[in-house]
Formats: structure tokens, sequence, C-alpha cells
């Protein structure tokens, strides 16, 4: 029972409709993968399911306590997912009907952009600018940014106004269309068409998407001159958001290990107290470092934000058993 992921977000009937389509789809390929990290075999099951009820199995590597989807979508049917309609009924609820829709609110959104400059770096809450508080308090000398699955390119725009060159790369042709529209500088493609070198490389929620994270440091380690910013959803004292579109659950040691051990130093890593987005900063170095941690508490880390999840999960239950769930949540949110 502990191992159901509990849904927090109710799910609409053509939410559920489309999950059983894609289920059922016999066109979705799955691989058996080994752990990333360590090549580990030996998996324990953390979650049977992910957020919108999908059966997308999480597991814990038993040797190095990273976390990740195992058995996952294989890379084809991964991109033939993120390109079907069902990805976006099933991730959106419907609130956009279309892919015209999608390319308005964006278009809305790049109108209505207002360039707020950096602040000094305050953790306790995320917010969309913490990522630039965060970067330029740690460091200045640097010229050319480039954001590598830059979405609606508003961090783009974030740097141009600070007087950067900037560039970027999105796979989403729909983003892309916006960002020609507002004279966005990017293009169509992602980490394996990656040209040029660049001092600053930003990477925000991509690293936790991706197929082979080993490899895609590298290409980025290549096309990095100075400086590598990294934002991933990650867990350091709650478990983060389980979803079938997420292959890799990072912690502090985890992302540290992917990353130091590709020619990176950190400069300096923090968290949103709130969220527990990740924000780590590092410098390429030319030599080789050798990044390792406590696999012994990295477990024993999982096993503790596992167990405080489990009692979430037994207290939720009960209220949703007498249906005063929401009426709970209220009074919750009222007091806080
Ligand atoms: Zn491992």
């Amino acid at each position: 029972m502990f191992k159901e992921y509990i849904h927090y977000e109710d799910l609409t009937n053509s939410q559920k409709l489309e999950i059983d389509k894609f289920e059922k789809d016999t066109s979705y390929k799955y691989e058996n993968i080994l752990c990333s990290l360590c090549l580990g075999q030996n998996h324990k099951i953390l979650f049977n399911n992910e957020r919108h009820g999908i059966k997308q199995k999480t597991v814990m590597c038993d040797d190095c306590g990273l976390l990740f989807a195992n058995p996952r979508l294989d890379y084809q049917s991964s991109q033939s997912f993120y390109n079907s309609d069902t990805y976006r009924k099933i991730y959106w609820n419907n609130k956009l009907k279309s892919e015209n829709d999608f390319y308005n609110e964006v278009c809305k959104e790049i109108e209505s952009y207002e360039f707020s400059p950096p602040k000094k770096v305050n953790f306790a809450k995320w917010h969309k600018n913490l990522y630039l508080d965060f970067i330029c308090e740690e460091v200045k000398d640097f010229k050319t940014v480039f954001d590598i699955g830059c979405g609606k390119g508003i961090k783009l725009l974030d740097f141009k106004n600070l007087g950067k060159e900037v560039e970027g790369i999105e796979p989403s042709e729909i983003l892309n269309k916006c960002h020609k529209k507002y004279q966005i500088n990017s293009t169509k493609g992602f980490i394996v068409d990656l040209k040029g070198k660049y001092d600053l490389v930003i990477i925000t929620h991509v690293l936790e998407h991706l197929h082979n994270i080993d490899e895609s440091i590298k290409r980025i380690q290549e096309a990095t001159n100075k400086y590598l910013f990294v934002e991933v959803p990650g867990h350091v004292e709650n478990i983060q958001s389980i979803q079938n579109a997420h292959n890799y659950y990072f912690s502090f040691n985890t992302l540290n290990y992917f990353i130091q051990n590709n020619k990176f130093k950190l400069i300096k890593m923090d968290y949103a107290r709130d969220s527990e987005f990740i924000f780590a900063l590092y410098k390429k170095t030319e030599e080789n470092n050798s990044f390792s941690y406590d696999r012994g508490l990295e477990k024993k880390l999982i096993r503790k934000i596992k167990l405080k999840y489990q009692f979430k999960y037994f207290v939720l239950k009960i209220l949703r058993f007498f249906k005063i769930e929401k009426l709970t949540k209220k009074i919750y949110n009222k007091i806080r």
C-alpha cells in the first residue's frame, strides 16, 4: 500500500480516459535499465505509479541511492509520447485545448514580460527570478549566455536586459514559432544539436527528462567556456513530484556526481525551501575531478524522506476516507 504514490490532483474523466488509452497503447515500448550512476542492478521499488496514476515505477538504486524511473519508455517512445495529444491531455488537463491555445498563451506571456533586475538572493521561497538573483550574486564575468531547453525564452530576455549576448535551443516547434514572432534568438533542436561555445550555459528543469544524462553533460561541457547553471527538482527533505516525464530524481549528491565528474567544479548550490528545487552553479575545469559521496548516508536520506511521505500518505488516506480532505486543506492554508 505504501508503494502507491498518492495523486495530489483530482483527475478529470477525460484525463482518466487518456491514461487508460496510453497504458493500453502497445506502440509504446519500455526498457529496463541499470543505474545510470553506478551501473548497479539492485533496485528497490519506491512507487508503482506516478502523480497522474500512470503505472510508472520509480526505483532507488540499492548501491548508490539514485532515484529513477525503471522500466521507462525507450527513447523513441518517449519522443512520440511528448509529441502526442495524449501527453498534452494528461498533463495539461484540457485547460489548453489545442496547440493554437498554447501558442496564444505563450505569446501573451512574452508580451506581458517585464524585466526585474536581480536582487539579493533569498531561498525561502521559489520565484521565477530566483535563478537570476543566484547567478548574478555569484558570477559577473560572462558575456554570452546559452539556454538549453529555453522554453518560452523568458530567461533569454532577462539576460538580454542585462546586456548579455543570448542564444537558446528548444525542441518544441510551437515555442520556436513564438520566439520567431518576438525575435528571441533560439533554434529548434536539443543537446545533440549544440554548436558553439558560451561563457554561461544554463539548463533549468531539463536534466530530469534526459535519457542519457552522462553523455548529455559531456556535450554541455564542450559547449561551456566558463560556467554552468543547473536548476532541477530535488529531494532534500521531501519526496519530489513523481511523474512519468521524469527519468531521474536528483539530490545534492547525485546531481553533483553527474556534473562534477564531467570536468566541472561546484561554485555554490542551494535549494528553494518551499519547492525544494535545487540551484547549482559550476565552473568548468580542464582536469578531471573526482567527486564521490557517502552512499550509505544517501540511502539513509531516501529512507527518511520516504518515511515522512508515508506518514503524509496515511493522513491523506484518512482524510479522504472521511471526505474531509478539501476542508482540512482550506483550514490548513488559512492558518498558514
Ligand atoms: Zn546506483
